[in-house]
């Protein structure tokens, strides 16, 4: 059933004081995380106690709660998921907010939570809403990328309600679709562990490195009003890694915002929002203009962007606290951290070399901009004036990141919740399919590649199968005969507009005459393609990384799934000794990293080449009206043996290559060559 009720203020809350924070300033809704299966898992996040609190704290209020369990999950996540969900079902959850479709299966054992879309599932267009508005959900939470015209065509789909994000950073790429992070580290923005790569300065073919992607946040407190008109349900504020009174304080202005306030004073008001990250606000892409959103450094790189009167230090730069205490000769740190406390006692050595010691002041002023495990320290506590020699310095910081380490790792244990029977038959691992009989090392046998490629590519090479990319209704034949009997799957793109869903239907209707296979990307594209009635697989834009996952797919419709490419080597091990589905694996290939509806032909950055600090290097193109920027370099992992990665399909991704031919002949070289292996040889965090 789809909600009558008016416009909700849904305010985030990474702890429970910015949970507090909210109701006090009237927010209808919050949304929150419970342990680390959530798409921040750098926020507090909430213990299973805090969180029945919560609940009871906004029912009392008249509130609505949100549990997020919005990210790809592992299959050793699987019994932790469906733990979180019926404990979410036992406090009283309103909704849960959804990405792997794992979480279909497990729903009938605990249908009282609405399920919600999450943003991070790219709901783009008409075809995504009613897609999951079809699989009961209740809400999709939009894409950050749409335009006004477009949020008011997916707030017509009977049935399911929209959200749109009104407040709070934006993403460089497209919602749900960023490998960035993964890739220069292993922490995935599509499990909630981005390390924002795209706030640092990138050079353009040597030049000196800017933010060319730092986008500005998003900031809609004046155009409460068309979204509203828009039909949308609820505006959310992001921000689960803010303070209590930025959390109170954006709150109060979308009320007033909604009690109809003049739109210019709050507007000059929500600056002050925005001063908190030191990032100018912008109505994201409500306006169809897409170019200027970009530049604006913030506080990552440097720091030193200004903050809001009245706040408090941003979480997510600062969020420990060291200070020190001289005891006689010695010199007693203090790290507090997530409610844990370390202290510690350092003897201070007389200091022979004055010029290298470093004081202990300073060192505090280095740990705010350096993080370590990934946070900073918090400034403003005493620290004694006195000076460290350099091991010393090294040996603080080394029981820093100890300390860090500790208090990241999970102090809740395990989410101790009864799980119903439904809920066990559904955990139940089913044998691998018969299907899945290649295994990592063997000859890939199909070729992932451009339409316009095609032709020219099969003169030299035959694949056993070939994906192809870009094709159209009028195209289609052509590759066909191009194929020569070859087995043609038509691939749909991962990101479309509402504009684009004719030619995507059109596409459909002429694979479905033809008897060609689509590789469906979204969830519109696998609703489209139901509707038409074509064959379907899966591709890496509706990614598996757990047997549950493809299991619901494969009751969809799909006759083979996609493992996630960013997976790791146990991750896929895991999912191949389980999954009940034929799948595919791509072995080989540059993923674009970052897919992006911004405008960037101003920067003239058209198939230039952009680099990063750390030396990774992505060539920007522009495909299917979107710009891309796939890694120089690709990953290769056919040079890699592994018997217990078992799928039916080893792929390789030739788009993006300079010379696909030399890239399928291309010798993979032996484990340990050199070759960049994604995260095959790391832990995807
Ligand atoms: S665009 Fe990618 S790298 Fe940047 S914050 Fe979003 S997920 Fe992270």
């Amino acid at each position: 059933m789809a909600e009558t009720r008016p416009l909700e203020v849904l305010a985030p809350a990474g702890d429970l004081s910015c949970l507090e924070a909210a109701l006090e300033a009237g927010a209808d809704a919050v949304y929150l995380g419970l342990g680390e299966l959530n798409a921040r898992r750098r926020a507090r996040n909430f213990t299973p106690e805090e969180f029945a609190r919560a609940v009871a704290l906004a029912h009392a209020k008249g509130a609505r709660v949100y549990l997020t369990l919005n990210i790809d999950l592992a299959e050793r996540e699987l019994g932790e998921a469906a733990r979180v969900l019926a404990l979410a079902q036992a406090a009283g959850a309103d909704a849960v907010l959804v990405k792997d479709p794992a979480l279909l299966l497990l729903r009938p054992a605990t249908p009282k939570p609405q399920f919600h879309f999450s943003t991070q599932t790219g709901m783009t267009n008409r075809a995504d809403v009613t897609a999951v508005g079809g699989l009961g959900a209740a809400r999709a939470v939009l894409a950050r990328e749409l335009s006004l015209r477009e949020i008011a065509a997916a707030s017509r789909i009977f049935g399911v309600a929209t959200e749109v994000f009104a407040q709070g950073a934006l993403c460089f790429s497209m919602s749900g679709r960023c490998l960035m992070s993964s890739w220069v580290g292993g922490r995935s923005g599509n499990r909630g562990a981005c390390t924002s790569p795209c706030r640092v300065p990138w050079s353009v073919e040597g030049e000196p490195g800017r933010t060319l992607f730092s986008m500005r946040d998003l900031g809609c407190v004046h155009r409460v009003a068309e979204l509203r008109a828009a039909g949308v349900r609820a505006l959310k504020i992001e921000g689960r890694l803010k303070t209590p009174v930025w959390v109170g304080k954006a709150v109060g202005l979308y009320r007033r915002a909604l009690a109809g306030e003049d739109p210019a004073t709050l507007l000059r008001e929500a600056a002050e929002l925005g001063k908190y990250t030191g990032r100018e606000l912008c109505c994201g892409y409500l306006d169809e203009a897409r170019d200027g959103l970009t530049g604006i450094a913030g506080r990552e790189p440097g720091g030193g962007a200004g903050e809001s009167p009245g706040a408090a230090a941003p979480a997510e730069a600062k969020d420990y606290d060291l200070s020190g205490r001289l005891e006689g000769g010695r010199l007693e740190c203090l790290l507090a951290f997530r409610g844990r406390e370390a202290r510690w006692t350092v003897s201070l050595p007389p200091i022979r070399r004055e010029h290298k010691a470093v004081p202990f002041g300073l060192l505090c002023e280095a740990l705010e901009r350096e993080p370590i495990q990934g946070c900073s320290r918090a400034g403003g506590s005493e620290v004694p004036d006195v000076l460290l020699p350099p091991r010393l310095v090294k040996s603080i910081r080394d029981r820093i990141s100890v300390e860090l380490r500790l208090g990241l790792k999970k102090t809740d244990g395990r989410i101790q919740a009864e799980l119903a029977p439904l809920a066990e038959a559904v955990l139940v691992k089913s044998p691998p399919h018969e299907s899945n009989r290649r295994s990592l090392g063997g000859e890939p046998d199909r070729a992932r590649i451009e339409a316009g490629r095609l032709g020219a590519f099969l003169k030299k090479v035959r694949p056993g199968g070939v994906i192809v990319e870009g094709l159209t209704a009028g195209t289609l034949e052509a590759a066909l005969r191009a194929a020569k009997g070859i087995p043609l799957v038509a691939a749909l793109p991962p990101v479309f507009f509402d504009d684009d869903i004719p030619a995507v239907k059109e596409l459909l209707q002429a694979c479905q005459g033809a008897g060609v296979t689509v590789e469906v990307n979204s969830w519109g594209g696998w609703r489209l393609a139901r509707e038409v009635g074509v064959k379907t697989e899966s591709g890496l834009g509706l990614p598996v990384l757990n047997s549950l996952a493809a299991k619901w797919l494969a009751e969809a419709g799909l006759s083979c799934v996609a493992l996630s490419v960013e997976a790791d080597r146990i991750q896929l091990e895991d999912v191949s000794a389980h999954c009940p589905v034929a799948a595919s694996l791509v072995v080989f290939g540059r993923p674009p990293l970052f897919t992006s509806r911004v405008d960037l032909s101003k920067e003239g950055l058209l198939g230039k080449i952009v680099e990063d600090r750390r030396g990774v290097r992505a060539r920007c193109s522009m495909e299917d009206g979107l710009w891309m920027f796939r890694p120089v370099e690709p990953f290769d992992l056919r040079g890699l043996r592994n018997p217990k990665i078992r799928v039916r399909h080893l792929v390789a991704d030739l788009v993006g290559s300079d010379d696909p031919v030399r890239d399928w002949l291309g010798n993979p070289g032996k484990p340990g060559s050199g070759r960049f292996l994604f995260n095959y040889d790391r832990k995807l965090a």
